[in-house]
């Protein structure tokens, strides 16, 4: 690696260590994206668009980039966008880079939680709210919801809720070892 991109890795994280790091990321980091949501950050996602808007948003609102392309990381970073290239491999690596980097939080906190489909803060909603819309079983069996005030999806701590903290575990082994 080129010593001014080593540099530039030092300044993204010195800045980023003390502010809460919102996010952009291109199409082929969907599910990255929907992980980071559910751990309270802001990310922004488009499944297909071009580079040059890519860098733009994330120049307009302060956004680091995350991405799977290597000359849109190059093309980031010599327009002095922060951009955090990740290789194609499992969503444990990736989240273990990004915790290491930036101290990225590796617990849910469902206070800052955002909706993974469309990245709005999910709020908790009264058990008799959601009574027709959750499976019968469903609403016997849980105490707490949330909702999401922008698309309307329903979320408790069900048996997604236990690979979740799983992926964390192993995400956390990776970040120590
Ligand atoms: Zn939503």
């Amino acid at each position: 690696m080129l010593p001014q991109l080593l540099l530039r890795k030092n300044v993204v994280v010195k800045k980023w260590m003390t502010e809460r790091p919102k996010f952009v990321v291109d199409g082929m980091l969907g599910k990255l994206a929907r992980w980071l949501r559910i751990l309270g950050y802001d990310v922004k996602y488009y499944r297909s668009m071009d580079d040059d808007y890519l860098i733009e948003i994330a120049e307009k609102e302060n956004r680091i980039l995350l991405t799977r392309d290597n000359a849109l990381y190059r093309k980031s970073i010599a327009k002095n966008v922060d951009a955090i290239f990740l290789e194609e491999g499992s969503r444990i690596k990736n989240l273990a880079k990004l915790s290491k980097a930036l101290g990225i939080a590796l617990e849910v906190d469902t206070t800052i939680s955002r909706c993974p489909k469309c990245n709005s803060r999910i709020e908790p909603v009264a058990k008799n709210a959601v009574k027709g819309k959750v499976p019968e079983k469903t609403f016997r069996r849980f105490k707490e919801f949330w909702i999401c005030p922008n698309c309307g999806q329903i979320y408790w701590r069900g048996s997604h809720w236990r690979n979740i903290y799983g992926v964390l575990n192993e995400v956390k082994k990776s970040v120590s070892q």
